[in-house]
């Protein structure tokens, strides 16, 4: 596709998702403020109970307490996730990644926003970079769509140095030795007492996100939030 047509192209979804009539995400029901009518707001999987941490998410009635594997220091300060990765969140971020939705990028990135109102401010919004071929293949980073959509500007000042395979097929200790030294900064930064938000579609063992977050803590970031819509 040339950088022509792209743009004619994203221009156009970036019109519907803006200007169509918002509808409820769930019940397709037309809506004032998107995403989510009243009645389907309760029907989801938030992430209520959970690692004040890391965000993993608890069986109801257990007392929020940092998991196990946050007794050790992590990377990344806190991640915030609204939801937990089960269904209909789990079908949107498939949708996402596989299929350029900018409406469903719109109404998560709000969501997204929206779980993040009492943290912040950030200095900068920095979205979890894709390979460059995988970025070629698929034409867009999720990642950043939602960044786009939630804060309305990000910087990609990460990118991977080198191909890792998907994380999807590996276990987790073999996640955390895929992404090991696979980010760096694009150029040196001096990022000394910046706040910085790290955006990801979904954490699982947050082998990637660690990753990305201890190279911002080398150059000097105080404090590391990751956002993810949801958490595994
Ligand atoms: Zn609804
Ligand atoms: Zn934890």
């Amino acid at each position: 596709m040339n950088s022509w047509s792209w743009l004619l192209k994203t221009l156009c979804r970036a019109f519907e998702a803006l200007f169509f009539p918002p509808r409820c995400l769930v019940c397709g029901k037309p809506i004032k403020t998107p995403p989510l009518c009243k009645d389907c707001h309760t029907q989801l999987p938030w992430n209520r109970n959970a690692c004040p941490l890391c965000a993993r998410p608890y069986p109801p009635k257990v007392p929020p307490h940092p998991c196990g594997e946050c007794l050790e220091p992590r990377a990344f300060d806190r991640v915030v996730a609204p939801f937990r990765y089960e269904p209909p969140v789990s079908r949107w971020l498939k949708s996402l990644k596989f299929r350029e939705n900018f409406v469903l990028a719109r109404d998560l990135g709000l969501l997204l926003k929206g779980a993040l109102a009492e943290e912040g401010p950030f200095d900068l919004v920095i979205p979890v970079p894709l390979s460059s071929k995988r970025r070629r293949a698929r034409g867009f980073n999720q990642s950043a769509l939602l960044a786009r959509w939630a804060w309305g500007s990000f910087q990609e000042i990460l990118y991977r140095q080198r191909d890792t395979r998907p994380q999807s097929e590996l276990s987790a200790a073999e996640r955390k030795r895929n992404v090991r030294g696979a980010f760096a900064l694009k150029k040196p930064l001096d990022l000394s007492g910046k706040h910085l938000l790290l955006v990801d579609d979904i954490f699982t063992t947050g082998a990637t996100v660690e990753e990305c977050a201890r190279v911002l803590k080398e150059a000097g970031a105080s404090r590391v939030t990751v956002a993810v819509v949801a958490r595994a």
